[in-house]
């Protein structure tokens, strides 16, 4: 019967301070969103008690009555949402979805085709250090070199000269809008399947900002928690039902045990929201408020990967101020601004320094920024930035003192979980 306070005041503490981090400060990671109060509801509930190994109504355990409730009205949404005719929810991440479909449709060895982290791809898509890159032989695709758009021309040439078993498509740093059927077509050319990541834009993809993967991937994975703005957690699309039924093989008994319902239950919460018209303003704001971002960084002097965006997403090149990934992302958090630095295509820094910092509009959105808030977020951005490029590493502390005081401004006149 103790509160959190009462029975851990050291975890309340990190919560709380998390809580006021929050709110106090601008979230502009492209991954991240904010979550209903009923999602948060829901993924505390009482479920994370429920042991429910196997699907709704084939369980191992006994009293899953009331979980299987929550599943199914998870799966009926989610194929809702995405028009498609089977949904696995059970996935714990979005790496766990990516290696759920691999161990359905591919065997140690095969090789698979994928975008290159450094060119925006996703770590669970073959980079050496990820599983994927050390139990598959993994081909890597990038971008051209003379616009950062993803090079087709490469992919057919990699295809024909690899004969992949899986192509994948999607990533974490893809500004722009991916052409899945020119991906499918050089899939079919030798018999490959096309598994498309759609991470970070399926809230664009759920209220129709950005095109389907269906019916030209075989597959589709996704995350959660990103611009579909529901708990941590992945999930697994198809519209074939040879493919579905690996996938489920695949998720349980292959690579997961129980599932873990309390964040099934906040799914479904979710999926739930994001079918309701007021989801698909909020994309629609989402892309705009992006492109504002972009067009007010590019009149500020700096550039963005593709000159703009498609997506919720802004990949930012520094190089024209002539200052590094890791030192802005730095300087924007004593702004009381939160990004992560990022490479851009081709980047001549190593990783941990970059020359680019990557921004997203899910989270600002949430709070009920506008385009006017984010074009201000863009100035405050670029004084940060020149304060970089004239005083080094260590910036300008009065610019960032006064970014920070306009930030707490900003920040309080868009109050964040004012119930908690
Ligand atoms: N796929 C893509 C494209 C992603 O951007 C991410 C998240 O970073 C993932 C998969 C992995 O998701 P998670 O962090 O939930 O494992």
């Amino acid at each position: 019967t103790q509160s959190l306070a009462e029975r851990d005041p050291e975890i309340a503490e990190a919560v709380s301070k998390e809580l006021g981090r929050q709110r106090d400060e601008i979230e502009l990671i492209a991954s991240e969103n904010i979550v209903s109060a009923a999602v948060m509801e829901a993924q505390g509930s009482v479920m994370t008690n429920k042991y429910a190994e196997g699907y709704p109504g084939r369980r191992y355990y006994g009293g899953c009555q009331f979980v299987d409730i929550a599943e199914e009205l998870a799966i009926e949404r989610a194929t809702k949402l995405f028009s498609c005719g089977f949904a696995n929810v059970q996935p714990n991440s979005g790496s766990q979805a990516n290696q759920g479909v691999f161990t359905a449709l591919l065997q140690p060895g095969d090789t698979i085709l994928g975008m290159s982290l450094d060119a925006g791809g996703h770590l669970t898509h073959g980079a050496k250090p990820n599983q994927s890159g050390k139990w598959f032989n993994a081909v890597q695709y990038g971008v051209r070199q003379q616009d950062s758009e993803i090079d087709y021309d490469q992919i057919a040439a990699l295809t024909a000269e690899h004969q992949p078993k899986m192509l994948i498509a999607g990533g974490s740093a893809i500004p722009r809008v991916i052409d899945f059927a020119k991906m499918r077509e050089i899939a079919d050319t030798v018999g490959a399947y096309l598994l498309v990541d759609m991470a970070h834009f399926a809230g664009l993809v759920g209220t129709g900002a950005y095109p389907s993967p269906f019916p030209h991937a075989h597959v589709a994975t996704t995350t959660t928690h990103k611009t579909l703005r529901g708990p941590r957690g992945g999930m697994i699309l198809t519209d074939d039902e040879a493919i579905a039924k690996k996938v489920n093989s695949a998720i349980f008994p292959g690579i997961q045990g129980g599932p873990l319902m309390h964040v099934i239950a906040a799914k479904a919460v979710a999926f739930g929201e994001a079918l309701r018209p007021e989801f698909k303003s909020y994309i629609e704001q989402v892309v705009v408020n992006a492109q504002a971002l972009s067009d007010q960084l590019i009149k500020g002097g700096l550039d963005t990967v593709t000159h703009g965006t498609d997506t919720h997403l802004v990949l930012v090149d520094l190089r024209p101020k002539g200052v590094k990934g890791n030192a802005t992302e730095k300087a924007l958090g004593r702004a009381h601004i939160t990004c992560n630095k990022n490479g851009v295509p081709f980047d001549p820094e190593k990783p941990t320094v970059t020359s680019g910092i990557r921004l997203g509009s899910p989270a600002g959105t949430t709070r009920g920024f506008g385009e006017a808030e984010f074009r201000q977020i863009a100035d405050w951005i670029i004084e940060v930035v020149d304060g970089l490029a004239e005083h080094g590493e260590e910036g300008n502390s009065a610019a960032e003192d006064k970014v920070r005081a306009e930030v707490a401004e900003l920040c309080a006149r868009f109050p964040l979980y004012p119930n908690l």
